[in-house]
């Protein structure tokens, strides 16, 4: 799209429109009375620091510090000096004093707010040149930071997920859901059966057809580091409506799809070793790749650790992108499929929709349907842009999402539901408000990311950074660095509590989740700290609560 904008103008505009886009983060701000909400005895202080932390910020790309070097060095031009610490709104202003280019390419001429009008088009995305970051060379460097107690963390891992998975559904079934000493059934068929085989197998086709059908939108990836960017179809919602119609047949034609809930543990068991099989050929697969394909994360030459983390960013077939199609259908797809095999089995059992049990589900499928209707938006967060593909994520998105995420349904199907209407009522707001928080700062986000110049998000204050991108710091992403994630663990907690405090077994989701989350955030932290530097610093001083406002 941008191409195609470039095009069309005149090679003036074109390097005006560069311009714009590449340094609109370098604007002084309109704003300077709100630039600092530090404490007035501390404000010289904080400025002589932003000075210092934008000199180091501008020193990384060095397009980017020969531009703006002369305004930071000089006087009259401290709004530019701090331009990458400093907090902006919505579209570039033109600053007081620069040099003659420079105020040409800032000030709004007809021709500019042309170009500035089409950049709001919904499909605009950033431009690759203001990336400086791209390694032309396309070689990914070693990986030296290990994450997850590096080796042995990731050898431990490979045991203590599938243990949990079986270790929670075992501990919580229909005789009793409470935590004790876990008594293996001796009976093999439990643990493996060739009609559960098929089914998950059938699943994971199933999903991977819908994938392939011509229908949805394409849509593209956030730049590699080779400033390549990967076309992606985006019909996860379609997925999702095709199966429920599928789900209603088979309910319909009187399949008995309690199957799924007898046969849960084999289930498992099939997921397991599809994981690990999947995850051997595409450690293999990333191995006999080149390596400007591999993950940053994930590119240590430890095998164990390697495979475990994921070790090619994007594995694709042609066009079949594996881990795309693995994060959001088979698991989280199956996750509402089950659900719904135990509100049919409820309803066929009393000819009633139990109201906690029927709450939660609609929960989760409010949960699910979000998920795939805002599918690209997954297209800019961690899984798919840092980490690499490996047993991690194959694992989590194959087996613990659908098997585990299940827990307070499956409980509820078998234990039945106690809850007076008003405690229901609590538990629904709770997970509206949640709600409400995790789709408003996701989608802020998103569109901001998507269209930075996106005049609905124009209120926004932004601190620009020297990649070229900005960071949000008011609206939601004022209110805490993780807003979405606050919102997520609001959400889950609802789910957990429809199931009373009888049993802390159906908690293990909010507390893992949390747990989850909070590791998540550092890692996304450190990430952000070392591509922003000095904004991502400024950014943590302004918003100074992690996830929980004034919690945490
Ligand atoms: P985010 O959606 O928060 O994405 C992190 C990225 O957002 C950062 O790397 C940075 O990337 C950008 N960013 C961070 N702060 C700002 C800011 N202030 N302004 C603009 N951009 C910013 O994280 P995740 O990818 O981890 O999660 C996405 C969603 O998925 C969340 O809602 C989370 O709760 C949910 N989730 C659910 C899981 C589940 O199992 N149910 C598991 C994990 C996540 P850049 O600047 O490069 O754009």
């Amino acid at each position: 799209m941008i191409k195609e904008v470039l095009h069309s103008a005149s090679q003036e505009e074109e390097r005006i429109f560069r311009f714009v886009c590449t340094n609109s983060t370098r604007m002084p701000s309109p704003r300077k009375g709100k630039r600092s909400t530090s404490k007035s005895s501390s404000r010289s202080r904080s400025r002589s620091r932003s000075r210092s932390r934008s000199r180091k910020v501008l020193k990384s790309p060095p397009t980017a510090e020969r531009k703006t070097r002369s305004p930071a060095r000089t006087k009259t031009a401290s709004p530019a000096r701090s331009k990458a610490d400093t907090p902006t709104r919505g579209k570039p202003q033109s600053p007081a004093r620069r040099g003659r280019s420079v105020e040409r390419a800032v000030t709004p001429t007809r021709r500019s707010a042309r170009l500035e009008n089409k950049a709001k088009d919904p499909e605009f995305k950033e431009p690759l040149e203001a990336l400086p970051s791209m390694d032309k060379s396309k070689r990914v460097p070693k990986t030296t930071h290990r994450e997850f107690g590096g080796a042995i963390g990731s050898f431990f891992m490979l045991f203590v997920l599938p243990i949990t998975v079986y270790g929670l559904n075992i501990m919580c079934d229909k005789k009793s859901c409470k935590p004790r000493k876990m008594k293996i059934p001796t009976d093999l068929k439990l643990f493996f059966d060739w009609e559960a085989a098929a089914i998950y197998l059938g699943w994971i086709a199933f999903q991977a057809f819908i994938y392939l059908l011509p229908i949805g939108r394409l849509v593209k990836g956030q730049p590699l580091r080779s400033g390549e960017r990967l076309v992606y179809r985006c019909n996860g919602f379609y997925a999702m409506l095709i199966s429920l119609a599928a789900f209603g047949g088979a309910v319909y034609l009187g399949y008995p799809v309690k199957k799924v809930h007898e046969k849960f543990i084999a289930l498992i068991t099939t997921g397991t070793i599809f994981s690990f099989v999947m995850s051997v050929l595409l450690y293999i697969k990333a191995r006999r790749g080149p390596n400007s394909k591999l993950a940053p994360g994930g590119n240590t030459g430890n095998v164990l650790y390697d495979f475990f983390i994921g070790h090619e960013l994007n594995p694709r077939i042609g066009s079949f992108d594996l881990k795309f199609f693995c994060e959001l259908r088979p698991g989280l797809i199956g996750w509402l499929m089950i659900n719904l095999v135990f509100l049919t089995e409820a309803y066929q059992k009393t000819g009633t929709f139990p109201p906690a049990l029927t709450m939660v589900v609609a929960f989760q499928a409010l949960y699910v349907a979000d998920a795939l209707w805002f599918e690209d938006a997954i297209l800019t967060t961690m899984d798919i842009i840092t980490d690499g593909f490996g047993f991690m994520l194959v694992f989590g998105d194959l087996v613990w999402v659908p098997f585990l995420y299940c827990l307070q349904t499956r409980f509820l199907q078998e234990h039945g539901d106690s809850l007076p209407w008003y405690c229901l009522a609590g538990i629904a707001i709770l997970n509206m408000v949640g709600y409400t928080i995790f789709r408003g700062s996701n989608s802020q986000k998103n569109e901001f990311r998507k269209n930075p110049y996106n005049p609905e998000l124009a209120h926004l204050e932004t601190i620009p950074t020297s990649t070229g991108k900005k960071l949000l710091v008011s609206g939601w992403w004022g209110m805490c660095r993780k807003p979405n994630y606050f919102g997520d663990i609001l959400m889950a907690l609802s789910w957990s509590l429809a199931c009373g405090s009888s049993t802390p077994l159906p908690y293990f989701y909010p507390v893992y989740f949390t747990i989850l989350l909070v590791h998540r955030e550092m890692r996304d932290s450190e990430h952000c700290a070392k591509k922003y530097k000095a904004s991502w610093d400024r950014y943590c001083e302004r918003v100074k609560y992690r996830i929980c406002p004034l919690v945490y």
